[in-house]
C-alpha cells in the first residue's frame, strides 16, 4: 500500500466515524510560549482539553506535521542511527472532546489495524497502564477489559506510569493510555526468544506504533485526582511507522516515504545505500557510515523544508537556529562521508514537493523560495566548514601531542568555543566529530567562554548593534557569527523575489 494510501484510508476510516477532518497545524508556532515546535497531534487542540475554547466538532482527525528536537521530546540524536525515530514526521490522530471514550478508540483502532489495513492479529502487542498507589492513579481496568475481547492477555503487556500515563504538567487533564506496538521480525528472529513478551526498546523491530491517550482525571494543585466531567480520547501514531508495517520492510527509511529522497541522495553523490537497519560487521564500517549519512540527509532535509515553508527561516537565536543546526548536521555528514563538498541539500526539496506537495500544497506552492533559502545555507556554511574542519584537525593533533599516553582527550572548551564562534560549528557538531574519534571537548570552559562572549556583546551593544544580534535570555543557544549580516541579507532578498 502506497503511503498516500494509508494517509488517505486513516482520513477516510475516521471520517467514516463521524469526524471531522482538519488541516494539519503548522509545524511552528508563533504564539505558544511554552513550546517551540509542533510536536504531537494534540498540541493545537490544547486549549479544548483545558475548556478554554470550544471544538468545531466534538470528533476530529488529521495527520499533525511534527518536530521532535527540543524540549521534552527530542529525538535528534536518535535519527540515523535508528530507523524509525525522525526529526519531522507525521503523527495520524483522532480526537473525542467530551464524546467517545475507551470501547470505541479501543474498537476502532484494532479495527482500522486488523480490518483495514490488514495486519495480522499476532503481529500486534498492547499495553495498559499498570496502576500507581504511591500517586494513587488506579490500574486500567477498563482498558484491559476492552482489549481482553479483542487480543490474547499474553499480548497485552501492563506498562509503567512513564509510558502509559500522560499528563500534561503537575496539574490539569491528564490519564492513563494504550499503547500499540508492531512485531516485525521474522519467524526465526521470533522463534529464538519464544515465549517473551517484547514491546520496543528490547529489539528494533518490535516497534511502538499507536498510542491512545483517555484523559479521565484532573489533577488538583494539592496532587489528588478528581474524575473529569467531560472525559477525552487523544490518539497519535506513527505515519512512517505505520507505512513501515504495511509494506513489508523493516525500516521507515525503505518506505515509499523516503525511498525517492534516497535515490536522489544516490544520484547526487555516488554513494549506494544498503537497505538495512542491521549494525554491518566492523570491516563493513565505511558502508555503516555511508548509510548513516544518507538516513540523517533525507530526514533532516524533511524538517527543514517544511519549517521554512512554515515560515520558520534559518537564522541566529530560538527556532530558527534549531533549523540552521538541522541543516549543518545533514550537510557535514555529507561534507565527511558522503565526499561531498556543494551544495547538495536544496536538489532534495524537488522530490519532496514532488511526492508530498499534493497533501501538503504548502511545499509544492514555495518549492523554490525553499530549494533557494536551502541553497544559501549551504553555500554559506561550506565555505566555513573545510577551514573550520582543518582548525579542529589541528587542535586535535595538538591535544593528542600533549597527551600522547592517554591516547584519547578531551580539547579545551576555548578552542571548541572558538569554533563555534568563528566557523558557526553547534556544539553537538563539535562534540560528533570528536566523538568518532574517541575524544570531547571541556564543556564548562565552552560555557565560561560563551558567557564572556555574551558579556562582551552585551556591552559592544550599548555602543553599535550594527554587527550583533539582538541576545535572547534564557536556555535558547544564541549563535552571533560569521554569517549573521551576509546570510540574512541574502534570504530578505530571495524571499522578495
Ligand atoms: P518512542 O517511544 O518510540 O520514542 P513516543 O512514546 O515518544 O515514541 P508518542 O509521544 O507516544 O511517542 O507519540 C505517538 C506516536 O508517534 C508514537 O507511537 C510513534 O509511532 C510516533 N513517533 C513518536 N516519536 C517519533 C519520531 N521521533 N519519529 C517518528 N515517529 C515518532
Ligand atoms: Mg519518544
Ligand atoms: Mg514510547
Ligand atoms: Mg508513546
Amino acid at each position: 500500500m502506497k503511503s498516500q494510501d494509508v494517509r488517505k484510508q486513516f482520513l477516510d476510516f475516521f471520517a467514516s466515524q463521524g469526524h471531522l477532518i482538519v488541516p494539519s497545524a503548522p509545524i511552528v508556532l508563533k504564539d505558544d510560549p511554552t513550546l517551540m515546535f509542533n510536536n504531537s497531534g494534540m498540541a493545537q487542540f490544547k486549549e479544548y482539553f483545558l475548556g478554554n475554547a470550544t471544538p468545531k466538532s466534538n470528533r476530529i482527525a488529521d495527520t499533525q506535521k511534527c518536530l521532535r528536537v527540543s524540549g521534552k521530546h527530542n529525538d535528534l540524536e536518535d535519527v540515523g542511527f535508528d530507523t524509525y525515530h525522525h526529526t519531522m514526521f507525521e503523527m495520524l490522530g483522532n480526537w473525542s472532546f467530551g464524546d467517545y471514550f475507551k470501547k470505541e478508540a479501543i474498537n476502532w483502532a484494532w479495527q482500522l489495524l486488523t480490518e483495514v489495513y490488514k495486519i495480522p492479529k499476532e503481529n500486534l502487542y498492547v499495553s495498559v497502564f499498570e496502576g500507581n498507589a504511591e500517586e494513587n492513579v488506579p490500574f486500567d481496568q477498563e482498558a484491559w477489559d476492552i482489549w481482553k475481547e479483542l487480543i490474547d492477555e499474553d499480548r497485552i503487556i501492563l506498562g509503567n506510569k512513564k509510558d502509559n500515563f500522560w499528563e500534561m504538567g503537575d496539574q490539569g487533564p491528564c490519564g492513563p493510555c494504550s499503547e500499540i506496538h508492531v512485531d516485525l521480525r521474522t519467524a526465526e528472529e521470533k522463534a529464538a526468544v519464544s515465549g517473551k513478551s517484547l514491546v520496543n526498546n528490547d529489539h528494533p523491530q518490535v516497534v511502538e506504533i499507536w498510542n491512545n491517550v483517555f484523559m479521565e482525571f484532573n489533577r488538583k494543585a494539592d496532587g489528588s485526582l478528581e474524575k473529569l466531567p467531560a472525559k477525552h480520547v487523544d490518539t497519535g501514531m506513527g505515519f512512517e511507522r505505520l507505512c513501515m508495517a504495511l509494506q513489508g520492510v523493516t525500516s521507515n527509511y525503505d518506505t515509499d516515504v523516503f525511498t525517492p529522497l534516497i535515490e536522489k541522495v544516490e544520484q547526487i553523490t555516488g554513494a549506494k545505500y544498503t537497505t538495512n537497519d542491521v549494525i554491518l560487521s566492523a570491516s563493513e564500517e565505511s558502508q555503516n557510515k555511508t548509510n548513516i549519512a544518507i538516513r540523517v540527509i533525507v530526514d533532516h532535509v524533511r524538517a527543514v523544508a517544511f519549517a521554512i515553508a512554515d515560515g520558520q527561516l534559518p537564522s541566529n537565536t530560538g527556532a530558527g537556529y534549531v533549523i540552521r543546526r538541522i541543516l549543518r548536521r545533514a550537510i557535514r555528514y555529507g561534507f565527511t562521508f558522503l565526499d561531498i563538498k556543494e551544495p547538495f541539500v536544496n536538489q532534495l526539496v524537488a522530490v519532496l514537493a514532488n511526492q508530498m506537495g499534493e497533501f501538503f500544497p504548502e511545499i509544492k506552492l514555495q518549492e523554490t523560495f525553499v530549494t533557494n533559502v536551502i541553497r544559501e545555507e549551504e553555500a554559506s556554511f561550506l565555505r566555513t566548514l573545510d577551514q573550520g574542519l582543518q582548525l579542529l584537525d589541528k587542535v586535535i593533533a595538538d591535544t593528542k601531542k600533549a597527551l600522547p599516553s592517554e591516547g584519547l582527550g578531551r580539547i579545551s572548551g576555548a578552542k571548541a568555543f572558538e569554533l563555534y564562534d568563528t566557523f558557526g560549528f553547534p556544539k553537538d557538531l563539535t562534540a560528533l566529530i570528536l566523538k568518532e574519534k574517541g575524544m570531547s571537548f571541556n564543556e564548562a570552559e565552552f560555557d565560561a567562554s560563551m558567557q564572556a562572549q555574551k558579556a562582551r556583546s552585551r556591552a559592544a551593544s550599548e555602543v553599535s548593534t550594527e554587527d550583533w544580534s539582538v541576545l535572547i535570555p534564557g536556555n535558547v543557544e544564541t549563535f552571533v557569527g560569521y554569517d549573521q549580516t551576509e546570510n540574512e541579507a541574502k534570504i530578505t532578498r530571495i524571499r522578495k523575489v
